[in-house]
């Protein structure tokens, strides 16, 4: 079934990114803004600058990326001895001590998803830059899915959180967040603005301007 479908942008229109009022998108010029009628704020048609900005952001969380992998999460110190983890040095931990669970939980938030969010915005930006006219629909869906799932991330802050809570219960031994801890919640939150920063209706122009 085909479908006619007109955008905002084909008809002339504006939506504001603030208020979200549709409004026809007066004739500028130059250095010229165009604002919105209802709230004030200057309109755009499509996120400006969304390319480059997206690909300055993911390259910025990636580099985040490796001090937070390589870097020591947690460190503990037993009857007088200091071990440092890093996150897959703890995961391997958990395997060994028998919680797969926790070791499972740790390596999907922290390093699986964090990759395979790069990947995705990465194939996003390369299709819309090479004006690729396939599966729109689910590169759509990818683009969502970068976002539902970003927030998950923080998660493996909330463990090591956690498990300093319940080793400092313990008495046992002392244990504190290493430094990669700031570089992962730094990734996280740049990877977020990253995704944010993309929009995902230059998939669509892309389509538009093959049919046309
Ligand atoms: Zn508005």
């Amino acid at each position: 079934m085909k479908v006619a479908l007109i955008s905002a942008r084909k008809a002339g229109m504006v939506s504001c990114h603030d208020c979200h009022l549709l409004s026809r998108m007066p004739k500028i010029s130059g250095q010229q803004v165009a604002h919105c009628p209802r709230c004030g704020v200057v309109l755009h048609q499509r996120k400006p600058n969304s390319i480059m900005r997206t690909w300055a952001l993911v390259i910025t969380a990636m580099i985040f990326y490796v001090p937070a992998n390589v870097l020591p999460m947690t460190v503990t110190s037993a009857l007088g001895t200091t071990q440092a983890d890093t996150i897959m040095s703890g995961v391997i931990y958990f395997i060994h001590s028998g919680s797969w669970e926790i070791a499972l939980v740790v390596f999907v938030a922290s390093i699986f998803i964090p990759f395979l969010k790069f990947i995705i915005i990465i194939y996003l930006l390369l299709s819309v830059q090479f004006k690729s006219i396939k599966r729109p629909r689910d590169r759509t869906i990818l683009y969502r899915i970068t976002g539902a799932v970003g927030r998950w991330s923080m998660v493996d802050i909330f463990v090591v959180t956690i498990l300093i809570a319940l080793v400092q219960l313990g008495f046992l031994a002392n244990i504190a967040a290493g430094p990669a801890a700031i570089y992962f919640a730094t990734m996280v939150v740049i990877t977020m603005v990253a995704a944010e920063s993309f929009d995902p209706r230059l998939i669509w122009d892309v389509v538009d301007e093959k049919h046309e």
